[in-house]
């Protein structure tokens, strides 16, 4: 059993709290550790270090920020086997996918290591007679990283790289579920030079959270996790001054037209469906046939997804468990009101159960056909293994349907027609957008980010809009004295 502290000042950090929860191993159900539950003290404890070390940090040269940040680099690519395992045997994927999580999270990295080109500003020569004009733009001090269970490694490095790069100085409060990929991320920037207090890590839950919302020290949040706690996050964050990026849930569509390759559009539903048992912003959860093609369509991912080996992630399996067993839980409870709702169950995850497993979290891949609107298993995200089938009769419903739904993160058509393809491009009302690609996620040096309801604040992650998050412009106007101009004139000041 291990402790998982908090870190401050590049060591661990056990808080004063005496609060802890239990971190689950959910393939076998078996508690591993236990993670200190930061009380507000500890939390103005762990704020306190990163405002100190900040002036320095600012004041550090771009050549000193960008040496550690591609030693972090370096660490991270030589180590990722460790990271990997560590997000395993907390969170439950399989090791490759959690490979590939380090992996995306690593790109956001190398982006950040481009931050002196990032970071240029403009300069006007003789903006006005002898007057020069520049823009600079700034860190903003302490900078909280709220994240989720699903991605521990990879949504944290969303956001620290560009916020170290830029200046800043990071406090991170990972999800209870899954904190320990937080620790290791710590010490490797420890090992990579970075200086005390620069990345802190602060271990917690609701408690944690409010002390970062509402301190003065910090000056930005950037939030990731369901949708109603993201709306209260940016409300709460903005009532105190600071800014915010609260991303949120999700509810991702992929039409299917009649043309499409349906071999392309069955794997991809099983992929984007039921990799990482669902738990991903970016699954497919609702797929929209159009016309012709639903019948063919289910029967082909029905194949595939009854060919799906569910189990421990270490053992070659294609899908680990559910993160813990009351999600699981709940999950399963989605499958049961749907079936009673009248929605066909065609895979039924329920029976699922492992060999030598018996205490896992697992639901198997479940698909559900001639779903409506108005069930439960299409209106709530679900965050599991269950994808549901939804029958249209023309491109136009499809995307009205689409767009009737409050979440706006990713969406995908599959389609063989370049001018569709365009026109949903256009017409869909959702930040990230996939043609014959299901799970859309952006590479680093784009931005990360839905609309409507998976998104609250106005800048996306990463990319450049990640680099104006993390700081603030400045504008300089400035004039060298020449003895021979001068004189009182209240007039304002134009150019000449
Ligand atoms: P969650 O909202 O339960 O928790 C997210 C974070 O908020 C965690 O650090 C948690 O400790 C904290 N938290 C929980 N309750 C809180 C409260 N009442 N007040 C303040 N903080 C609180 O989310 P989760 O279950 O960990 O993650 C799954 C959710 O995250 C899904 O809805 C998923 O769609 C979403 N998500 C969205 C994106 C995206 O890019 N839009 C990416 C990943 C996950």
């Amino acid at each position: 059993m291990t402790t998982i502290a908090h870190w401050v000042n590049n060591e661990p950090y056990a808080g004063g709290s005496g609060s802890t929860s239990p971190v689950t191993n959910p393939a076998t159900g078996a508690v591993t550790g236990e993670v200190a539950l930061a009380d507000a003290r500890d939390a103005q404890h762990v704020i306190a270090a990163a405002a100190a070390a900040f002036p320095a940090w600012r004041d550090a040269s771009l050549a000193r920020r960008t040496a550690v940040l591609f030693r972090f680099r370096e660490l991270l690519d030589a180590r990722k086997d460790e990271l990997a395992a560590i997000i395993t045997a907390e969170h439950g994927k399989v090791l490759s996918d959690a490979l590939g999580e380090v992996a995306r999270g690593q790109e956001v990295v190398e982006f950040a290591c481009g931050i002196p080109h990032l970071l240029k500003g403009g300069f006007s020569e003789n903006a006005s007679t002898s007057v020069d004009v520049s823009s600079l733009r700034q860190p903003l001090g302490v900078a909280a990283v709220i994240s989720p269970f699903n991605f521990p490694a990879m949504v944290p490095m969303w956001f620290f790289p560009v916020a170290i790069a830029a200046g800043n100085t990071v406090v991170l409060k990972p999800s209870e579920k899954d904190p320990s990929a937080s620790l290791w991320l710590a010490r490797l920037w420890a090992e990579a030079g970075l200086p005390a207090g620069v990345f802190n890590v602060l271990q917690g839950d609701k408690v944690a959270v409010d002390e970062l919302l509402t301190n003065p020290a910090v000056k930005a949040v950037s939030f990731v996790g369901s949708t109603p706690i993201a709306r209260s996050v940016y409300t709460t964050a903005t009532a105190h001054g600071k800014r915010v990026q609260a991303l949120g849930g999700a509810k991702n569509h992929a039409v299917v037209l009649p043309d499409a390759d349906l071999d392309l559009a069955a794997d991809s539903m099983v992929n984007a469906g039921f990799g990482s048992a669902g738990e991903r912003c970016m699954a497919i959860s609702a797929v929209v046939t159009v016309g012709s093609v639903a019948d063919e369509l289910v029967a082909r991912i029905a194949e595939r997804a009854t060919k799906i080996r569910t189990g421990d992630g270490t053992r070659g399996t294609d899908m680990g468990p559910l993160v813990t067993k009351a999600h699981r839980d709940k999950v399963k409870a989605y499958v049961d009101q749907a079936e009673t709702d009248g929605a066909k169950l065609v895979v039924d995850g329920r029976q699922v159960r492992p060999e030598g497993e018996p205490d896992g979290f697992w639901l198997g891949p479940t698909l559900l056909d001639h779903v409506r609107t108005d069930m439960s298993c299409y209106t709530d995200e679900i965050f599991g293994p269950v994808l549901s089938v939804l029958r249209v009769e023309t491109y136009e419903e499809a995307l009205a349907l689409v767009n009737a739904n409050p979440y706006g993160n990713g969406t995908a058509i599959f389609t063989n027609d370049g001018g569709a393809a365009r026109k949903f491009r256009n017409e869909v009302e959702v930040g990230m957008v996939g043609i014959n690609v299901p799970i859309p996620v952006p590479v680093a040096y784009y931005s990360f980010g839905g609309w409507k309801n998976s998104l609250f604040g106005d800048t996306h992650a990463h990319g450049t809009e990640g680099v104006h998050f993390f700081t603030r412009g400045k504008v300089v106007t400035t004039r060298w004295p020449d003895p021979s101009q001068g004189g009182v004139n209240l007039g304002f000041p134009r150019n000449t």
